[in-house]
C-alpha cells in the first residue's frame, strides 16, 4: 500500500521539525504549512491523505481550519494541540476532527494514530473498489463495462468525458480542485489544461444535466473546482 501524504500544519518550528523528521524516517511523504492560510491552500491544492493540525496558529484558529476543510473534504484531520481541556477536544471533534493528540506527545503515539488512520483509509478504498457499479440518482456507471447510463439510456461520452465523470463519481460529495482533476486526467496542471477542463466539463454537463442552468449532478465551486452531489 502507498504511504499517505501527510500535511503538517504547525507554526512552531521545532515541533514541525520533530514531526517531519519522524515522518521521513518512516517513509511517509509530507507537506508543511506554518499558518492557516497556507494550510488551506495546501489542503485544497494537494488533497493530502491526512492532516496533522496545530490549533494555535498566528493567523487563524485551528477550529476554523477544520470547518473550512470540512466544507469540501472528508480527509482525516488529527489535531495536535497543547490545549488539553476536554472542552477543547470536544470542540475540535465536533468541528470535524477525526482524532486529538495532546502536546507533549510521543512520536510512537503519533505514528500509532497515523497507522489507525491508514487502516481506516484502506478500508474505505476497498469499499469503493468493490463497488463495480456506481449509482447516483438516475445516473449509473458500470466501471467494468466502461459505460455510463442516464435513465437507463447509454450516455455517449468521449473518453475524457467518461474519465471526468468517473473521477467525480469516485469522489462523490467531495470538491475536487481544478489542479487535482487536471493532474488525474492529463497528468499535468497547466493553465491550458484548466481551460480544456472547462470545455470538457461543459460538454459532459450538456449530456448529463437536464437544464444547463440548474445542474443537478455536478456543482461548480467558482475558483476552486467541481463536486458531484450525492442525490
Ligand atoms: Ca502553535
Amino acid at each position: 500500500m502507498n504511504k499517505p501524504v501527510v500535511l503538517v500544519v504547525e507554526d512552531d518550528h521545532s515541533v514541525r521539525n520533530l514531526i517531519t523528521t519522524t515522518l521521513k524516517a518512516h517513509d511517509y511523504r509530507y507537506l508543511t504549512a506554518a499558518n492557516g492560510a497556507d494550510a488551506i491552500l495546501e489542503a485544497s491544492s494537494h488533497n493530502p491523505d491526512v492532516v496533522f493540525l496545530d490549533l494555535g496558529l498566528p493567523d487563524m484558529d485551528g477550529i476554523d481550519i477544520i470547518q473550512k476543510i470540512r466544507s469540501w473534504s472528508t480527509m482525516p484531520i488529527i489535531v495536535i494541540s497543547a490545549r488539553s481541556e476536554d472542552t477543547d477536544k470536544i470542540e475540535a471533534l465536533d468541528a470535524g476532527a477525526d482524532d486529538y493528540l495532546t502536546k507533549p506527545f510521543s512520536v510512537e503515539e503519533l505514528l500509532a494514530r497515523l497507522r489507525v488512520t491508514q487502516r481506516r483509509l484502506a478500508m474505505m478504498a476497498t469499499d469503493a473498489s468493490e463497488a463495480a457499479v456506481f449509482e447516483n440518482g438516475e445516473l449509473r456507471i458500470d466501471y467494468a463495462a466502461g459505460c455510463a447510463y442516464l435513465h437507463d439510456a447509454p450516455l455517449h461520452l468521449t473518453p475524457i468525458e467518461y474519465k471526468l465523470l468517473c473521477l467525480l463519481a469516485r469522489n462523490v460529495g467531495k470538491v475536487l480542485t481544478h489542479t487535482f482533476i487536471t493532474q488525474n486526467i492529463w497528468g499535468s496542471a497547466w493553465e491550458s489544461d484548466i481551460a480544456s477542463l472547462r470545455v470538457y466539463m461543459a460538454t459532459l454537463r450538456k449530456k448529463l444535466e437536464q437544464g444547463p442552468d440548474a445542474p443537478q449532478y455536478i456543482q461548480t465551486h467558482i475558483g476552486v473546482g467541481y463536486r458531484m452531489v450525492r442525490l
